[in-house]
């Protein structure tokens, strides 16, 4: 080994080192409240996070949407259509705490909240006897112009931490989004279909690997369900055997 160069672990200890000093100059802060945080806590501090919304029952069995009564399993929507994904479920209702978190990922460059976003969906997905049927994870895919500007495409994050909580692979390009498709959230209710229909495409060099597979799509926010279900019909239509989506929140 040349003597001027540390070897890999020489690398490692000055890294950590310099993580130290930054944060001993800059303390990492909790991203919601602002309260400097213990060294056993990452981005959010414990307080914040015991404070996070999780749906509770009573919720549709197959869209997920919270339901006035339990008396009801199926929520007027399911009862009278099918849709492409089985079933969807959501950690928390979009807001409080959950919608920070989702904000500072997707328009304030902060990907350490993809983490604290996978444990809610994993915290969700196993109390959920149908998920343990999944075998594939894939992503709700970005245009590749939105993911340039934003640096990384925040489902592909939320279904890395997920692959590594519930250890199933993640198949990240499985899904191309064709179009540069507005923002759904800018929409009507009934313009959001329309608007996503046709716009993604199986990826023919992952195509093998997704035929016959369970598939557990991830999102960051269902509206409408129409993204989630656009992407559903078109895994099907590639082979894929059943569709199961998860989102960190429904609006
Ligand atoms: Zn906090
Ligand atoms: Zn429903």
């Amino acid at each position: 080994m040349d003597a001027a160069f540390p070897g890999r672990c020489g690398v490692l200890s000055l890294m950590h080192l310099f993580k130290d000093l930054i944060d001993l100059i800059l303390p990492p802060l909790c991203c919601i409240c602002k309260r400097r945080l213990k060294s056993e806590e990452n981005i959010i501090c414990n307080d914040c996070y015991s404070r996070t919304r999780l749906i509770a029952l009573p919720y549709c069995e197959r869209c997920g949407r919270p339901l006035p009564s339990p008396d009801i399993k199926v929520c007027h929507t399911c009862i009278t259509e099918q849709h492409p994904c089985s079933y969807i479920r959501g950690a928390s209702p979009y807001d409080g705490i959950t919608e920070n978190l989702i904000i500072l990922l997707k328009y304030n460059g902060k990907r350490g909240t993809a983490k604290t976003l996978g444990k809610l969906m994993t915290r969700v997905i196993s109390k959920e006897d149908t998920y343990t049927n999944c075998e594939i994870i894939v992503p709700v895919p970005l245009h590749r112009t939105r993911k340039r500007e934003r640096g990384y495409n925040q489902a592909e994050l939320l279904g890395e931490k997920l692959s590594a909580e519930l250890n199933l692979p993640l198949i990240s390009n499985a899904l191309i989004r064709m179009r540069a498709t507005p923002s759904q959230t800018k929409l009507p209710s009934e313009k959001r279909q329309k608007n996503v229909k046709d716009a993604f495409a199986v990826n023919k060099r992952t195509a093998e690997l997704i035929k016959d597979k369970t598939v557990l799509l991830v999102d960051d926010v269902m509206t409408t369900g129409a993204t989630l279900n656009e992407c559903a019909r078109t895994l099907l239509k590639g082979g894929v055997k059943e569709v199961l989506g998860i989102v960190c929140a429904i609006a």
